[in-house]
């Protein structure tokens, strides 16, 4: 049996870079040589126990530890299982990150961002991830060709812009709209991106990191604030006439966000929740019925956006520059998890095998 270099999570605080078996394609399967996997807010909370992801007893635990993390990868084919005629040796492919039962109302509805069997690549046993050399894709897997031309970072990329994208669709931006989005990660700028495209009236990032402030501003955004320095209601009220705002696209996972939104929207505004938070969040419920009339949306994954996003990069239309700020080796695997908690300039970073 072939061995492999995989990062392995056993429980909170204890994964472990290490030797484990290198996968096989069996039929309908195929296997990747991983060429690069982002790490994602939601891999730092799993190695920090995040009650999500570890729940508070065995049964309502949602990883199945010891498991490959990593959902944000992209690869080679290096082998092809018995029916596939999707792809051929050598592609290179991104994969999305839920793997779908294929047999829940929602997966035979085409939802399949929301199947009830929700197994996220790097968190299921029959899901191993992608922080290792190779990986096995899921027969039930939805698979898309990487162009060429794309850089490692633009590939790493297509994942967390779809995710993005998603949050964005669900805002139904119109010409007239002011647009806020809260979190400039690579997410956030991106979306900020993505939100622009639609032409509304404005768009406006916020952030409590300054740098990102100035990158916010690159992708398009008219404006850009500190929550914590600027006095951001001031400032919104003054750009809107005393109205508020009319979408919130919360993606910072911030708790402090949340009530910032309700506050900063006008009457019948549209709130948008894609950031994930490590705890539970209070906040004035009044603001959404008595007050203003809210529409409050969710946003979970990324729906059917990959290959409009692999179109954007590729069209140049959705910038990328930036949005990488750190590589490094899967060995260095602590490294890189500490300069995306801790670095300021982080960004999203990436690991390579
Ligand atoms: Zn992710
Ligand atoms: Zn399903």
């Amino acid at each position: 049996m072939e061995r492999m270099k995989a990062l392995v999570q056993y429980a909170p605080y204890d994964s472990r870079y290490e030797e484990v078996e290198k996968p096989t394609a069996g039929p309908g399967e195929i296997v990747l040589k991983v060429k690069g996997c982002g790490i994602c807010a939601g891999d730092l909370k799993a190695y920090h126990g995040g009650i999500r992801i570890w729940g508070t007893c065995e049964e309502d635990r949602y990883i199945e530890a010891p498991v490959t993390g990593g959902h944000e990868f992209f690869g080679e084919v290096t082998q092809i299982g018995e029916g596939v005629d999707s792809c051929e040796i050598g592609d290179l492919l991104a994969v999305e990150q839920i793997v779908p039962c294929g047999e829940c109302g929602f997966c035979r509805e085409g939802k399949y961002w929301m199947c009830e069997g929700s197994a996220v690549y790097g968190f299921k046993q029959h899901a191993a991830g992608g922080f290792a050399e190779y990986v096995k894709v899921h027969k039930n897997s939805i698979i898309h060709k990487i162009p060429e031309a794309f850089t490692p970072e633009q590939a790493v990329l297509i994942e967390p812009l779809a995710c993005g994208m998603h949050a964005v669709e669900l805002a139904g931006i119109r010409h007239s709209d002011v647009v806020v989005i809260a979190g400039l990660g690579a997410i956030g700028t991106a979306m900020v991106n993505m939100a622009k495209l639609s032409l509304p009236a404005m768009v406006i990032g916020l952030d409590v990191k300054e740098h990102r402030l100035m990158l916010g501003k690159e992708y398009g955004a008219d404006a850009a604030f500190n929550p914590a320095a600027d006095n951001i209601d001031e400032e919104i009220r003054k750009m809107t006439k005393g109205k508020g705002c009319d979408v919130y696209i919360e993606a910072s996972g911030s708790p402090a966000s949340v009530k910032q939104g309700l506050r900063l929207l006008r009457n019948h505004g549209r709130y948008v929740q894609m950031g994930v938070f490590a705890e539970e969040v209070s906040a004035d419920w009044n603001v959404i019925g008595d007050g203003k009339e809210l529409t409050i949306l969710g946003s979970h994954l990324s729906a059917l956006t990959f290959p409009a996003v692999i179109e954007g990069i590729r069209t140049g239309l959705l910038k990328t520059d930036g949005l990488i700020s750190h590589i490094f080796k899967l060995a260095d695997w602590q490294q890189a998890f500490e300069a995306a908690e801790k670095d300021p300039l982080a960004m999203k970073v990436m690991l390579e095998p």
